[in-house]
């Protein structure tokens, strides 16, 4: 029986196994609970049992002061972690560091060394601190022709070392940053560390001013909500578009009704669920704190958030996160798709990053908290990143920007391009107030004046939400809601930190400027406050950020829109922010930049090329040969009619020969489609200057490919089913 399906179409055979084994759901989750929570992490447990105390407390003092290494524990704590490691079967050992590619890179070296032929494992310290992947090829924007190119990976100790499972045994890998030769960064998380570093210094100024004299740091805080789609793997590798582009690049869409389907298909749930649990128990082993599961807005669409972290160690996380789930899905015969819009017509996928600061007594800096004292130092900040969100919005959307992203920004479902901030009925009133120099009104529920000074008091916001809102404070953090799934949050992050720092300087300057005329401090505070409420005031949006009106007047208030991400990374040259990339000391030279901005702009274009290719061999290879079966068979009938067209009404051959005439017109569109992308792909080719040719792309590309697949949608519409090789949307989003 399957046979003669699958010999019909392979896509019936993946129905029938998914119908008669539910797609191999395996049971196989060993624990979720948390009792395996970091046992592969060398974690602070770990170090405290396995190092020497002297060695312990220089390492703990280097991750939690943010201080430098004493190299002269790293060969005591190479040994240990090896030690650890050989426990627990690992043979090799890995730097695991985040090219600017967005994925994560490693390469396996072994414990394995020989002495006199003897085998033996050792692990020394500066292999631990250092290694030396070939950096040519990771991309570098042109910053070095290959046979200069010498990149070192070095350890960063502040995120934990961990082991990844591997079927004959694991592998450990040591968190590391990735520079060159002449230390520039070659990856994404050095800058993030920078940011923080410059964050901190600049924060614990605020802490000083206000007579904190014991908090050592200001760490940046992170946790990001993770969006995804799951589909049966079945489907995905009938979908070569799926597999090489990451989206559907064709597909009709569903039936309306069907999404009523859903909620009954309670066995989805739990292929699903046994999927998360799975997936969860192997975070746990590495210390990823997930916390929270649910269903999203579309069909087969979820989500995952942790417990947040250091923004380092967070979007460390995060990376472990995408490919966990991934890994894990395949082993339940799913395939977990991090595209942002997999399939069009239906929401997207992003990452909310939750985004706060805190001291390293770990006081949040962003809760409001109710005493006057702390709502000086949350106004201070609070006021800081507004200031920075609206003076960086250029640059905060660059730090988004990506092929797959401008499927979802401003296409309502998503926060827009523009950049504005949603604080919230309360904290509006409080900014007004001090703006306008009145005293906040007693009001009723949500304001408290304690009557201690003239400083309003504030009571958390929790219920006032705008889901629209690229960038919405809630409660005690800021949520910044437009980075795409499968980004890497490093650079949102970087930008933001780097941003907020340079803003918190500016207040501070002021401050002390007018301390200076031995004003009282309160009353200094906030008269610099008020100019900065005033100077933001723009960025401020708590309406519909998906609507018409909201572009208008975003216009009206001079918000950048930039809606495609081929413009958006122009925001990085330019000269306002390279200047304060500069000054935090974020980026060592203008050229390293440069080398950036290069690798965004080949990396929008190569994507959008390599859908253009796959787009034309799926309509090539699947879709036409699909219609023409299709036509041959009706014109076949047709044929026959005719042969009997005495007894046969002229109109039902009329109707076949409709039919047929569809098909070919649309075959006929495809055709020409095809050759205009042909065309645009080739004229790009000659294009020199890849921020020009990636606005090309942007501005003729991306449009063809989402009118040129109409006809292939509507084929899909009228080829007989069991012609169609193609898994639909109807299936892929509806059927687990
Ligand atoms: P919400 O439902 O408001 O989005 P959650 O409590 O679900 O809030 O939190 C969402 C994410 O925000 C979680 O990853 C959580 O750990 C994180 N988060 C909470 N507080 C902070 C903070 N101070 N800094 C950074 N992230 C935070
Ligand atoms: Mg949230």
């Amino acid at each position: 029986m399957a046979d003669m399906y699958q010999s019909m179409n392979p896509r019936q055979d993946v129905l029938l196994r998914i119908a008669f084994n539910r797609g191999a759901v395996t049971n196989e989750a060993k624990s979720n609970g948390t009792d395996n929570f970091g046992i592969n992490t060398f974690n602070d447990k770990v170090m405290r049992e396995r190092l020497p105390k002297d060695a312990y407390k220089k390492l703990r003092d280097t991750i939690s002061k943010g201080e430098k290494l004493d190299m002269s524990i790293a060969n005591t704590v190479a040994h240990a972690m090896k030690e650890w490691a050989i426990s627990k079967g690992v043979s090799h050992f890995t730097h695991w560091f985040q090219p600017q590619t967005g994925l994560t890179a490693e390469k396996h070296d072994a414990f394995l060394e020989l002495d006199e032929g003897e085998t033996i494992e050792r692990f020394q310290g500066s292999k631990l601190v250092q290694g030396e992947p070939d950096a040519s090829s990771f991309p570098s924007g042109g910053s070095r022709t290959t046979f200069e190119a010498r990149g070192y990976t070095m350890w960063d100790p502040s995120s934990p070392a961990f082991i990844v499972d591997g079927p004959n045994g694991g592998i450990l890998c040591i968190p590391s940053v990735f520079i060159s030769y002449t230390g520039e960064a070659l990856d994404k998380k050095t800058p993030l560390l920078r940011s923080m570093d410059a964050l901190s210094k600049s924060a614990l100024k605020v802490l000083r001013l206000l007579g904190n004299t014991t908090a050592s740091r200001v760490v940046t805080t992170i946790g990001t909500e993770q969006e995804y789609f799951l589909i049966d793997k079945g489907f995905y590798f009938l979908r070569p578009d799926l597999q090489i582009t990451g989206r559907t690049l064709q597909g009709a869409q569903p039936p309306k009704g069907q999404q009523l389907e859903d909620h009954y298909f309670g066995s989805i749930k739990e292929r699903v669920l046994a999927f998360m649990q799975d997936a969860e128990g192997e975070l746990y082993k590495l210390s990823v704190p997930a916390k929270t599961r649910h269903n999203e807005v579309a069909p087969h669409q979820f989500e995952i958030a942790p417990i947040f972290a250091e923004a380092n160690v967070g979007a460390d996380r995060n990376q472990l996160i995408m490919e966990v789930l991934k890994k894990v899905a395949d082993r339940h015969g799913m395939a977990l798709l991090l595209h942002e819009k997999p399939f069009a017509g239906i929401n997207g996928s992003g990452k909310h990053n939750n985004w706060s600061m805190s001291d390293s007594e770990g006081n949040n800096l962003l809760d409001p908290g109710d005493t006057p004292e702390q709502n000086l130092q949350f106004l201070i900040f609070l006021v800081a990143v507004m200031r920075a969100v609206y003076r960086y919005s250029g640059l905060l959307r660059m730090s988004i920007a990506s092929a797959g992203n401008d499927h979802r920004l401003g296409a309502n479902e998503a926060p827009p391009a523009i950049i504005s901030i949603f604080l919230g009925q309360r904290l509006n009133t409080v900014l007004d107030d001090i703006a306008e120099g009145r005293k906040t009104k007693k009001a009723v529920d949500y304001i408290i004046d304690l009557g201690l000074s003239n400083l309003p008091s504030i009571l958390r916001d929790n219920t006032d939400r705008n889901r629209t809102s690229p960038f919405a404070f809630t409660g005690e953090k800021f949520e910044f809601r437009a980075i795409g799934s499968s980004a890497s949050v490093s650079l949102a992050n970087t930008v933001l930190s780097t941003a907020v720092a340079e803003s918190i300087d500016i207040l501070m300057n002021d401050i002390e400027k007018e301390i200076k005329s031995k004003a009282k401090l309160d009353d200094v505070i906030l008269k610099v406050l008020k100019k900065y409420i005033i100077e933001t005031k723009p960025v401020r949006f708590e309406g519909n950020n998906y609507s018409k009106e909201w572009e208008i007047e975003a216009e009206k208030r001079g918000l950048p829109n930039v809606k495609k991400s081929a413009y958006a990374i122009d925001f990085l040259i330019d000269k306002e922010n390279i200047k304060l990339l500069l000054s935090k000391g974020i980026f060592k030279s203008k050229e390293e930049i440069i080398n950036r901005y290069n690798i965004k702009m080949e990396r929008y274009i190569t994507t959008l090329e390599i859908e253009a290719e796959s787009f034309i061999n799926l309509v090539d290879t699947k879709i036409i040969p699909a219609a023409i079966s299709y036509q041959i068979q009706l014109l076949e009938s047709v044929r026959n009619l005719k042969e009997m067209s005495d007894d046969i009404p002229a109109q039902t051959i009329q109707a076949e020969i409709e039919l047929l005439k569809a098909v070919s017109e649309k075959i006929v569109s495809l055709r020409k489609g095809c050759a205009e992308i042909s065309e645009t792909l080739h004229k790009a080719e000659n294009i020199d200057g890849l921020s020009k040719k990636a606005k090309f792309i942007a501005d003729v590309l991306t449009g063809q490919l989402e009118t040129v697949r109409v006809p292939a949608d509507e084929l899909e519409l009228i080829v007989p089913d069991a012609l169609w090789p193609l898994p639909k949307y109807s299936e892929m989003l509806f059927i687990m």
